[in-house]
């Protein structure tokens, strides 16, 4: 019976851990932070919930069709109803364009990180948690996982590695692991380069309706300190009556100039923007949050069939590194590739 570690339980990781759960392998995620689901995030403050990281997701190909409606229960999703509209750096804001607003966009009542919660529970993951590998050592055949607590998880057969690809670089440097292998991996690692972004939550004393009940609004030209501006009112059961929570994106060029700056300045700065943008309507702020991510979204992609390499000593890859665009199914879908590899690699069903 393989042992595979898999580094990571954002939902590339655990969408690998969730098909491979039915298969006789012995599988373990390890997870840095505390909850499940990595950059597709959620928080509750003060009564609301709000998806912090990623938005939204479409569901667009078979894979993630099966793991949402045929896998895993479908009670708490959410319908988000509006469009996403367009604004320019001078302002004026237009209709979105209807073939990109074409098919439905989700998110879940519990907020978006409902659906790596849903893969843990469903599929019975074990998942050591606040655990951050920090060195693989690789002895007769056999990897062992040491964390920055220095504890050693040993005797995994494969270690499969999700983390945005500067995390994995920096893993796999600090790691006993043949120098030119290291070197072809994380080579080809560097090809996958990520924004930074700022994302704040601002919760306003009132109700308020974007133009044309839109759902979002984003920069289209790409030359305006806000990125995207969205209406979590739009998502059952994650604003109360009475109030309003907008999540504002800062651009990557922003979010570069202003990464050291603190907390009451950034919310300060996305609140005059969206005010700005929004009108005079707005009603007053009530309380706001942040979240600061160093590696938000690629904007360039490694190549998987470039890592295969790895697979022979039992290294394998998936995530967004791979996709060189931030999006929720397609890194699901680096994950169930992932596990197709590992089954035909171990002949497992
Ligand atoms: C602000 C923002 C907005 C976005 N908007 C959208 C959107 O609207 N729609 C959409 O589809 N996508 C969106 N995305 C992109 C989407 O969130 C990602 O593409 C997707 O969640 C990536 O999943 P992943 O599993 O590849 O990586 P991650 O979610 O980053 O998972 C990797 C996991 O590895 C863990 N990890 C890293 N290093 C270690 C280590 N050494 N030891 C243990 N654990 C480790 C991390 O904590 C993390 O949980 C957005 C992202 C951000 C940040």
């Amino acid at each position: 019976m393989p042992r595979i570690a898999i580094i990571g339980a954002g939902l590339s990781g655990l969408a690998a851990g969730f098909q491979l759960a039915e298969t006789e392998a012995e599988i373990v995620l390890f997870e840095k932070s505390k909850g499940f689901s990595g950059r597709a995030a959620s928080r509750s403050k003060n009564g609301c919930r709000y998806d912090y990281g990623a938005n939204y997701f479409k569901v667009n190909c078979n894979d993630v069709a099966a793991l949402l409606f045929r896998d895993l229960p479908t009670d708490g999703l959410c319908r988000i109803m509006g469009d996403v509209w367009t604004f320019s750096s001078d302002g004026s804001i237009e209709a979105g364009d209807p073939g990109l607003n074409a098919g439905a966009k989700w998110s879940y009542k519990g907020g978006i990180s409902t659906l790596g919660k849903l893969m843990v529970e469903v599929g019975s993951l074990q998942v050591e948690r606040e655990t951050t590998i920090t060195k693989l050592e690789n002895e007769n055949d056999s990897w062992n996982l040491i964390d920055d607590q220095l504890n050693s998880y040993d005797g995994f057969d494969a270690v499969l590695m999700t983390p945005p690809a500067p995390q994995s670089i920096a893993l796999l440097h600090q790691s006993e692991v043949e120098f030119n292998l290291i070197e072809t991996l994380t080579a080809e690692l560097a090809q996958s380069r990520y924004h930074s972004q700022f994302c704040v939550a601002l919760n306003f004393a009132g109700e308020f309706s974007f133009p044309g009940q839109s759902y979002a609004l984003i920069n289209s030209d790409r030359e305006h300190a806000v990125a995207w501006v969205s209406h979590e009112n739009q998502k059952a059961d994650h604003v109360p009556s009475g109030e309003t929570l907008l999540i504002a994106q800062m651009a990557p060029a922003w979010t570069k100039d202003h990464y050291e700056d603190p907390q009451e300045d950034i919310i300060k700065a996305a609140h005059e923007a969206v005010s700005d943008l929004l009108g005079s309507d707005l009603p007053p702020l009530q309380w706001a949050d942040t979240q600061r991510w160093k590696y938000a979204h690629p904007y360039s992609a490694a190549s998987l069939e470039a890592m295969k390499p790895g697979a022979e000593v039992g290294l394998f890859f998936a995530g967004d590194a791979f996709i060189g665009k931030g999006r929720i199914p397609r890194a699901i879908e680096t994950g169930v590739a992932a596990a197709r590899q590992l089954r035909q690699h171990f002949g497992i069903e």
